[in-house]
């Protein structure tokens, strides 16, 4: 048995975790890192949600529907004849599989160079800053750690709905919708939030004709409301057919169809589907965590209560990524692992939580980082705005890729940049400019004076800084 004293265990190698642990041992920390992911051959895979079942194989599957929807539908209008073209699902999967397990395998060699111990099993955590680990399921301890300080980073999981249970064939979460054998002919997605428009997205690329059942009323609510229309207004004209304020009712299995009744304002609905994705949200892993007088502070919604530091409310046992508030995404778990690591070696670091990007992948693309002209009105912050719409780039005509718009606001007396929302090709690169512009301080006239290179789709930020101050030179403010 490894009774071994580490100076920090990471439990969980998700992007929270693994980073957290390269960054530890990084500052001449002894680390060990217990994971329990087995990928589908049940071996074991570093990476967690992210790189087994999450951003990478969604990713990898969004890349792959895209070129096909490019043959199919644009490739003519370039003047380039496809005979014969097939969407080779086994290849597309494999092809996935294979960039998810370079990826993970990427890890194991870091954790290596990192000198990291690697641990494979269960790890539950007991008084004294002790880390048990078994075998999964079987509840028995094979190796009890000891640290000094121990790193939370435990992630989350699909959330079930009783009224949608899973079912081999017909009825799947998200990792099951990147394992399609075939295209669907019909597909229906309950939840229109990420997953449901990424993974909806790649289906009908592929040629499913696709029904998203969103219970809210309205649209991507965090997004800012120009943008969210936008997206909406573009989803559609592409075959995505978006259903708002639709409560689902029940599912059933019968004659190899899934059997989805909603209600909707006008009533009861019913619809018929050859598959059904269930996509509505995630929830953090803390359950199975704590073995028995372990205690820590748990909310009312499953999160390990942490403070902007990640600290729980037992001192030298932290918690990050999907575990603890704020949004699910592997950025913001990332850099809390580098902040925690850090502040363990006695640095001052912190995370802005103000400036988290957010992306949803579709064509085009959404994202956004920063405050949204409802929630400046909400506040009472006075702003200007700025929009250019990408119809008006040379760029985007060239790439055929001409729906959607760059929104800056900006403060009206300060001129700092507080927001910037995009709808467009390339937005989740795009944002990068905007999150380094605000990260530092700029003002909505820095970027106007900045040169941007001609033609590129960056140029549109350009565009909407200077229209901020109504002198857009390709468009009228
Ligand atoms: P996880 O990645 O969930 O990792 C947690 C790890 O801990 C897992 O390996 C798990 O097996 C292990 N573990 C749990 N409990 C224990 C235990 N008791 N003992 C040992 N090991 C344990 N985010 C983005 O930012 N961009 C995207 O494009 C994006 N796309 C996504 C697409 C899909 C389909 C999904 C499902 C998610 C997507 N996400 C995306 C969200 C992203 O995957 C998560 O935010 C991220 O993985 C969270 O990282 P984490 O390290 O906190 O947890
Ligand atoms: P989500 O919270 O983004 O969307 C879930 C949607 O389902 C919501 O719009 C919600 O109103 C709806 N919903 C909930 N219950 C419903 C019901 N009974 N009937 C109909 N609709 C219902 O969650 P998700 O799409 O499952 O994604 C989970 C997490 O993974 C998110 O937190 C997201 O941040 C992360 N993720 C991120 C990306 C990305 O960054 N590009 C991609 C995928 C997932």
């Amino acid at each position: 048995m490894n009774n071994k004293q580490y100076d920090v265990v990471v439990i969980g190698a998700g992007p929270a975790g693994y980073v957290a642990a390269i960054r530890c041992a990084q500052l001449g920390m002894n680390v060990a890192c217990v994971d329990e992911w087995l990928n589908h051959k049940g071996d074991p895979s570093l990476g967690g949600t992210c790189l087994n079942v999450g951003c990478i194989p969604s990713k990898t599957l969004l890349e792959s529907s895209h070129l096909y929807a490019a043959a199919s539908k644009e490739f003519a209008d370039h003047g380039i004849t496809v005979k014969g073209l097939h969407a080779d699902i086994e290849t597309m999967i494999a092809r996935k599989d294979r960039v998810v397990n370079e990826l993970t395998q990427g890890i194991n060699a870091l954790f290596k160079a990192n000198k990291i111990t690697l641990v494979h099993g269960h790890a539950s955590l007991s008084p004294g800053k002790t880390v048990k680990v078994s075998d999964r399921g079987n509840g028995k301890t094979r190796e009890s750690l000891q640290a000094d300080n121990i790193i939370i980073a435990a992630g989350s999981s699909a959330v079930r709905l009783e009224r949608a249970p899973i079912t081999d064939d017909y009825i799947f979460d998200s990792a099951g919708a990147l394992e399609f054998d075939s295209v669907p002919k019909t597909l229906g997605v309950i939840g229109a939030g990420s997953i449901g428009l990424e993974l909806g997205s790649v289906w009908s690329r592929l040629g499913s004709e696709v029904v998203l059942l969103e219970a809210m009323d309205s649209f991507l609510p965090a997004a800012d409301k120009r943008i969210s229309r936008e997206a909406f207004r573009s989803y559609q004209q592409q075959g995505l057919d978006i259903r708002l304020n639709a409560r689902l009712l029940s599912t059933s299995v019968k004659q190899k169809k899934v059997h989805v009744t909603y209600e909707d304002t006008r009533g009861a609905q019913q619809v018929k589907f050859d598959r059904l994705i269930v996509a509505v949200g995630r929830k953090p892993n803390s359950d199975h965590l704590f073995g028995d007088e372990m205690e820590l502070e748990i909310d009312e919604r499953e999160y390990i209560h942490v403070n902007k530091y990640c600290e729980t409310s037992v001192p030298g046992i932290y918690a990050i990524g999907d575990i603890v508030r704020g949004p699910m995404l592997a950025h913001k778990g990332s850099e809390e692992g580098i902040m925690v690591a850090e502040r363990i070696a006695g640095q001052k670091s912190s995370v802005d939580y103000d400036l988290i990007p957010s992306v949803i992948y579709t064509h085009p693309e959404v994202a956004w980082a920063g405050k949204t002209e409802h929630a400046c009105a909400t506040a009472g912050i006075p702003v200007n705005v700025g929009t250019f719409p990408m119809a008006a780039s040379g760029r985007a005509r060239a790439m055929a890729a001409t729906d959607g718009l760059v929104k800056i606001i900006a403060h009206k007396e300060t001129d700092r940049i507080i927001g910037v929302h995009i709808c467009a090709a390339q937005a989740s690169e795009l944002i990068a400019q905007a999150v380094i512009a605000m990260e530092m301080g700029a003002s909505a006239e820095d970027l106007a004076m900045t040169m941007f290179a001609h033609p590129t789709l960056s140029e549109s930020i350009h565009e909407a800084a200077l229209a901020v101050h109504k002198r857009a030179i390709h468009t009228r403010s």
